[in-house]
């Protein structure tokens, strides 16, 4: 089952591993508590053993039980308790007059009377003695390197059973509880940490096209909510200018067909209102067919625009020898530039090839050298060029017009903005030269560059990957 709420997958994650940590936490301290308190038992017995071992090693030593018991309680510490003791000869017979009444009698093992026979203490554990198993250490009196006797101390494991029984209920009762308070503590902050983005969650919801102003509230704390508030933020600024560019668009665009639109409709009337003569209706013919270019013009700038921004701007790729395709623009505009009096020069073209859509390349090529003519006034000069630059071709155009002040200079390439003083010069013009060019250099995979000054001139710079 997929659990949808983060909240909820956190908490059974914190619980999971908490539980599991927890788990190994308190198996590895139950594991050690075992190992000590035997090693502590052990350690005990041993220093019993020896302690009467010391106190007499003859063969025909005798231990009253009263001594036994303070071998014992001085090192385990504590009485009551289930206590053994017990004196064997070599053989492994019992010496029934040493052993403290009241407790029940040690069994020896085989192998610990081996080991015995060595020189060996053992230990062992025996069950059935009493209502908790015996902890048993064999240990052989020596003397002159011989076994002399065997000494049998034993203690009931009871205390450590106890204990670790009591270790085991603290756990099971803890752990719950523990778990309970965690989880709900776990709860408490994912539901906490998380709820800016339910914040967040609703003001995008708030938010539409109608009112991409709008942000959502950055919680100010530089965490990775902040900042994905920001990038949210950051998002709307960028869908918000896209908006507002596109309304534009649309506005600009409407405007623009409606002028010659209304020019053509106005014309058509006045050619119908009454009889004219041939002549005439050819006039007006001539005329509308001139608005129906310019719409048309309009429109297939627009369409290029659409797909370019759409990326399926269809391309005819081939190598394309640039400098001729310069040479043809230059040899189609020359008159363009002769009647308004303008010096139109080729500069230096150095035979440079690049992949891409060779009519394309002229468009973009044409709309540079058309803006250079437009914008020159008479006696004015325009040259063209073509050079290798770092792996690139760059076309320049470079005229003496009325220039394009700096802090409009990034503006121009938006479709349909126009500069006022480019308004008064030049009635032709939809403002969509530019954006077309710029349009044609990305899909070459290059960039269109502006310089310029107010009353000296402009150069424009187109760079292209040349084919190597
Ligand atoms: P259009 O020329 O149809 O107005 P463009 O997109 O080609 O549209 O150019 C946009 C604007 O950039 C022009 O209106 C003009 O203000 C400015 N511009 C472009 N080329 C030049 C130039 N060579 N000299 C001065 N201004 C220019």
């Amino acid at each position: 089952m997929y659990i949808r709420s983060i909240r909820t997958r956190l908490t059974i994650w914190y619980i999971s591993l908490l539980t599991f940590t927890l788990l190994i936490v308190g198996g590895a301290a139950f594991g050690l508590l075992s190992y000590s308190l035997s090693h502590e038992m052990d350690n005990a017995l041993d220093s019993v053993a020896r302690a009467l071992v010391e106190r007499d090693q003859s063969p025909t030593a005798t231990f009253p039980p009263s001594e036994i018991d303070q071998a014992f309680r001085r090192f385990f510490g504590f009485s009551p308790w289930d206590r053994y003791f017990q004196m064997r000869d070599p053989s492994g017979n019992r010496d029934e007059r040493q052993s403290l009444p009241s407790t029940g009698k040690l069994p020896l093992s085989k192998k610990a009377l081996d080991n015995a026979m060595k020189g060996l203490s053992s230990f062992e554990t025996v069950e059935g003695l009493g209502e908790y198993p015996v902890r048993i250490l064999t240990m052989p009196v020596m003397e002159s390197r011989r076994v002399v006797n065997m000494i049998q101390v034993g203690m009931s494991l009871k205390s450590i059973e106890e204990t670790k029984l009591r270790f085991l209920l603290i756990m099971a009762g803890a752990l719950p509880v523990g778990l309970v308070l965690a989880s709900t503590g776990g709860w408490l902050l994912a539901h906490r940490a998380l709820k800016p983005v339910d914040q967040m969650a609703a003001a995008a919801r708030r938010i539409s096209a109608e009112h991409l102003s709008q942000r959502v509230d950055e919680p100010g704390t530089g965490d990775e909510l902040d900042n994905l508030a920001k990038t949210l933020n950051q998002m709307l600024s960028r869908l918000d200018a896209a908006f507002v560019q596109v309304r534009r668009f649309s506005t600009d665009a409407s405007h623009e067909l409606q002028t010659p639109l209304t020019v053509l409709k106005g014309e058509l009337e006045v050619g119908l209102r009454s009889t004219r003569t041939p002549q005439e209706y050819r006039a007006t013919l001539e005329s509308a067919l001139e608005e129906v270019d310019r719409i048309a013009h309009l429109v297939d700038g627009l369409l290029l625009l659409a797909r370019a921004e759409a990326g399926v701007l269809k391309m005819d790729r081939q190598e394309v020898d640039l400098g001729q395709v310069l040479e043809e623009v230059y040899f189609r505009l020359k008159p363009l530039a002769e009647a308004d009096s303008i010096e139109f020069r080729l500069g230096s073209i150095e035979p440079l090839r690049v992949k891409g859509d060779c009519e394309r390349l002229q468009r973009m090529t044409t709309n540079l050298v058309d803006n250079a003519i437009k914008y020159t006034g008479a006696k004015g000069r325009i040259t063209v060029e073509l050079k290798r630059e770092n792996g690139w071709a760059s076309i320049v155009v470079s005229d003496s017009g009325i220039g394009i002040p700096s802090e409009e200079q990034e503006q121009i390439f938006q479709a349909f903005y126009r500069t006022s003083e480019a308004r008064r010069l030049a009635q032709r013009g939809t403002g969509l030269g530019l954006s077309i060019a710029q349009s044609i250099a990305a899909a070459h995979g290059g960039t269109i560059r502006v310089e310029s000054a107010p009353g000296r001139g402009s150069s424009f710079k187109v760079l292209i990957p040349v084919v190597s």
